[in-house]
């Protein structure tokens, strides 16, 4: 039998925005955050717990005991009047990340809703900036270990550069209008990481970098996409903000090995890496090489 407070909590799972969880929208929240006065999924409290108690304070709603202050400020804020204060100034660029999403992207959304508040005080949004420089780690065109490199994104030039030589002119100049991110694919094996692919000389290209620290990797990522966003406001400006939303970064639908054929009977089957990129699909030999084929 549960006690009269357990069944208080439960009631207010009925009400509007509290079905869901309030940090990746799964369904059926089982824990909630009793000084936020927001209920979460297992997932999500246990980034709340990595926080600290001193940001966050986790409760199950059933197996847990409730005092009446506690189940009192849960009923005074719930899922959505805590949105309205945390989610206040989130950019349309932002990824907000949903229930089946990164680990990365999911981590440091709840860091920067409740521990940095970075969506209640914009001017700790480091990716609005239109500028950001610093070392990422790249993949080596020839083997696949990884070296720092010196990167810089900037908004007035629509350019993301890198260098491998600082004092020397960069090593790879990228419009940031044209290029697509893809956040975190499988075949990197780092969970801090992205792939750039950009077109050069009539061929698609790839680079493919990460960061020991998922703050910065994230930081990079959205400020990405918000440049992107500020240079399509430029060139289509009747366009709606749904509508370039949607352009910014897409991960890839759908990657992995196929058998391929050539254009003759009698050509062998090659397995070959493809990659569904919205409506284009690429094939290589292997799945972190640098240029495509087709
Ligand atoms: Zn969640």
């Amino acid at each position: 039998m549960v006690d009269a407070n357990t069944r208080g909590v439960l009631e207010l799972l009925k009400r509007s925005g509290n079905d869901t969880c309030a940090d990746c929208g799964a369904k059926g929240p089982e824990w909630a955050s009793y000084n936020i006065g927001i209920f979460l999924c297992t997932r999500c409290a246990g980034i709340h717990r990595g926080m600290g108690t001193h940001i966050s304070k986790i409760k199950h709603i059933r197996l847990d005991r409730w005092e009446d202050s506690q189940v009192q400020r849960m009923r005074e804020i719930g899922n959505l009047v805590a949105k309205a204060k945390y989610e206040k100034r989130v950019p349309p660029c932002y990824r907000i990340p949903t229930d089946g999403d990164h680990d990365s992207l999911l981590e440091e959304w709840i860091c920067a809703k409740y521990l940095r508040e970075e969506f209640s005080r914009p001017e700790r949004q480091a990716f609005m900036t239109g500028h950001m420089e610093g070392f990422l780690m790249k993949r080596g065109k020839e083997d696949p270990k990884y070296y720092p490199r010196k990167f810089m994104l900037s908004e007035v030039d629509d350019t993301l550069k890198y260098y491998v030589d600082e004092k020397k002119d960069p090593k790879a100049v990228m419009k940031v209008s044209e290029i697509n991110v893809s956040f975190s694919p499988v075949k990197m094996e780092k969970k801090n990481s992205f792939q750039i692919s950009y077109l050069k000389d009539g061929t698609t290209r790839h680079i493919y970098v990460y960061h020991d620290d998922p703050q910065t990797i994230v930081n990079w990522y959205n400020a990405i996409r918000c440049t992107k966003l500020h240079r399509l406001q430029i060139a289509f400006p009747t366009a709606s903000q749904a509508e370039l939303v949607n352009l910014l970064t897409k991960d890839f639908a759908h990657e992995g090995w196929l058998w391929k054929t050539g254009p003759r009977p009698t050509d062998a089957y090659k397995k070959r890496w493809f990659t569904l990129d919205r409506r284009k699909l690429m094939y290589h030999e292997e799945p972190l090489l640098l240029n495509i084929k087709a």
